[in-house]
């Protein structure tokens, strides 16, 4: 039985990890360690816990960095694909609702004229925005990948 042991090992342990135990409890903790499957769980769990600590303090350091070369192309993304789904959506309404109105037959030609023109200059503005967005995509100094 062990069970003395592991109790003695539980509070050695996050000092193992950490590396601040005398030599000879770090030798006790790994012996027990080897026997004991339980206490050796409980080390690998500290151990991984530890090690993922050390990776969120580097990203910390790494922040600015980071941010600069991965995030701004991500929020980049992020607003290109909200405008490509906003205008899909816009110009897929847009049809559906032309679609409708001109296959009725009860409109008459000019009514039709009249929606044709108003639908016909919001598609020209959408795209003249559309236009407008890739522009200053190419003109963006800090990018330099184009989709
Ligand atoms: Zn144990």
């Amino acid at each position: 039985m062990n069970d003395d042991r592991c109790d003695v090992l539980g509070p050695l342990m996050s000092g193992y990890v950490d590396g601040e135990l005398t030599q000879q409890q770090r030798q006790f903790v790994e012996v027990h360690a080897r026997d004991c499957e339980t206490c050796r769980r409980k080390l690998d769990e500290l151990e991984e816990l530890r090690a993922r600590f050390a990776e969120l303090d580097l990203e910390e350091v790494n922040t600015t960095e980071w941010r600069e070369r991965m995030n701004e192309p991500t929020v980049e993304t992020t607003r290109n694909v909200g405008w490509v789904v906003f205008i899909g959506g816009v110009v897929l309404a847009a049809t559906v609702g032309v679609v409708s109105f001109f296959g009725a037959s009860d409109v008459s030609t000019l009514a039709k004229l009249i929606v044709a023109g108003v639908y016909g200059g919001l598609v020209l503005l959408l795209i003249s925005v559309a236009r407008q967005r890739l522009i200053e995509q190419k003109t963006d100094k800090y990018r330099d990948v184009e989709i």
